[in-house]
């Protein structure tokens, strides 16, 4: 598993207002690096590593600060849990505001409790209330499915999750599986 060793927080881009990456009204960081390059990935320009612009933790809490409509924080990219190093500090000023805190990567959540994953991978999972794992998989590509590209991903209720000891799905993705079979979820 791989974690950038370059000092700065590095990002791809942001959104100050999204709706489509979690729920509600979320500010969104893209986060520059990915190692898992998923063929037909729709995001390549975020791969590099030691590309995009630098951050700071203060300059984005002051953004996120500036928009008292925010339901939370999405972590997209590029791989979030490549820098999570260089993103504790943020998220920490984000769970001190409350906020809820959605994280998008392509390790699966069995690989980031393993013994293999960086401490500060698993510390950023701690903290985090929706993980959508696994990487894209273009055969399994669904256009239909709730905040993920591939059927394999999954939106996980990590808070649960780790009290159980066990991968818990979210709410979300069982309604929406609930939907599938009685063909009423649009
Ligand atoms: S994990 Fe995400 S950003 Fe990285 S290659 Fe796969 S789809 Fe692209």
């Amino acid at each position: 598993m791989y974690m950038s060793e370059d000092e700065d927080l590095r990002i791809a881009g942001i959104e100050q207002e999204s709706f489509v990456d979690g729920p509600g009204i979320r500010f969104v960081v893209f986060t520059q690096g990915c190692s898992h390059h998923c063929p037909e990935c729709h995001n390549p320009e975020t791969h590099a590593f030691g590309k995009g612009q630098v951050e700071t933790a203060d300059s984005l809490l002051k953004m996120v600060d500036a928009n008292p409509l925010l339901s939370g924080v999405t972590l997209s990219g590029g791989d979030p849990m490549e820098q999570a190093v260089q993103l504790l500090p943020f998220v920490l000023g984000v769970k001190m505001r409350r906020l809820h805190l959605v994280v998008f990567t392509g390790y699966r959540y069995e690989m980031l409790m393993s013994k293999f994953a960086h401490p500060a991978m698993k510390e950023l999972l701690t903290y985090t209330d929706i993980l959508i794992d696994g990487p894209y998989l273009k055969d399994l590509r669904d256009l239909s499915l709730t905040f993920r590209g591939s059927s394999n991903q999954r939106i996980i209720d990590v808070p649960k999750s780790i009290v159980e000891g066990k991968v818990v799905l979210h709410e979300i993705q069982l309604k929406e599986m609930e939907g599938n079979l009685d063909g009423s979820f649009s």
